[in-house]
């Protein structure tokens, strides 16, 4: 009884979070999206190109940004604009948000998306790369969030954070990423609360995704898993849709949500089953 009760009211509670999505609200939308030469990003850049947005696009290689821009041009977007910059530096995320300020005369939504290649494998020792995923996949999200703070404030904006079931949900052969991405639900989680607190007019939204079939992702699992991946570019609009409705917490594909809900009531069997995803032999 306990359990149909539990998962009705989990099933009420997210009918209830269904986000009310107004692509009106986009047009002339001022927006900085990192990671956005390949992949999820890249697709957030096209979706909200063809919502009439002004886009500010980041990443490293500046000819990959230069074709995005260009499309996105084409699909509509009010401004397209790049700015190639690498966050293992620690002066770049503030140059950037700066940058999109700048140009864009403000900013309503920071999209904090990019990440750092990291090897899916067990767990080397390597520190060096532990600190430098640091600070590419979380430290440049503070510094970026925190750069963009007074912005935001004064457009009602929001940011949007790009995270992962494994910054939920402990799996194998991820140990750098996975920390990386709980580290993100452990700092935005807790300016939320305290955004809230101070009734500061800034949203966070931290989306939750599982396994997106992106050219990296895909190139890292192939030979481990048989887990489906799910289409970039449907992701890609989850998050905006996730973010322009102000979303506390949102979850691509939606079944994670219930994963994610029950997901230590039985530890033992949830270990076990993640470990039944993966073919290793040691
Ligand atoms: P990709 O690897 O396809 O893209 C990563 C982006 O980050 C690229 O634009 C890359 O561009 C940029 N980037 C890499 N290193 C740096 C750096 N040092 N400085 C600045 N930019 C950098 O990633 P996905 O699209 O697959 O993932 C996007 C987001 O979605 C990530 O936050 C990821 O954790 C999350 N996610 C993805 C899943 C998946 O299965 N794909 C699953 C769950 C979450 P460049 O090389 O030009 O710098």
């Amino acid at each position: 009884k306990l359990l149909i009760v539990s998962v009705a009211v989990a099933f009420v509670a997210f009918i209830w979070s269904v986000p009310s999505f107004d692509p009106e609200s986009l047009k002339g939308a001022r927006v900085l999206v990192t990671g956005a030469s390949t992949g999820i990003g890249e697709q957030m850049a096209y979706h909200l190109a063809g919502f009439g947005a002004q886009v500010v696009i980041t990443a490293r290689r500046e000819k990959v940004l230069q074709q995005v821009v260009e499309k996105c041009q084409g699909l509509g977007a009010q401004k397209a604009l790049y700015v190639a910059a690498d966050m293992a530096d620690p002066l770049d995320p503030e140059r950037v948000v700066k940058f999109a300020v700048d140009q864009l005369g403000g900013l309503d939504y920071l999209v904090l998306n990019h990440i750092g290649p990291s090897p899916f494998a067990m767990w080397d020792g390597d520190m060096e790369h532990m600190r430098w995923l640091m600070q590419v996949n979380f430290l440049s999200y503070v510094q970026m969030a925190k750069t963009a703070l007074p912005s935001l404030e004064q457009s009602k904006g929001s940011i949007v954070v790009v995270s992962s079931l494994l910054g939920k949900m402990c799996s194998p052969f991820v140990a750098p990423y996975s920390s990386t991405k709980f580290s993100l639900s452990g700092f935005f989680g807790t300016l939320q609360h305290e955004l809230a607190m101070q009734r500061r007019n800034v949203s966070i939204t931290i989306c939750y995704l599982g396994l997106i079939d992106t050219d990296s992702a895909m190139e890292k699992v192939k030979g481990f898993t048989n887990i489906q991946a799910w289409p970039a570019s449907e992701a890609a609009l989850h998050i905006i849709t996730s973010g322009s409705s102000k979303q506390a917490e949102s979850y691509y594909p939606w079944f994670w949500y219930y994963s994610s809900l029950i997901k230590d009531w039985f530890p033992y069997f949830r270990d076990l089953g993640i470990r039944s995803f993966y073919n290793y032999e040691p």
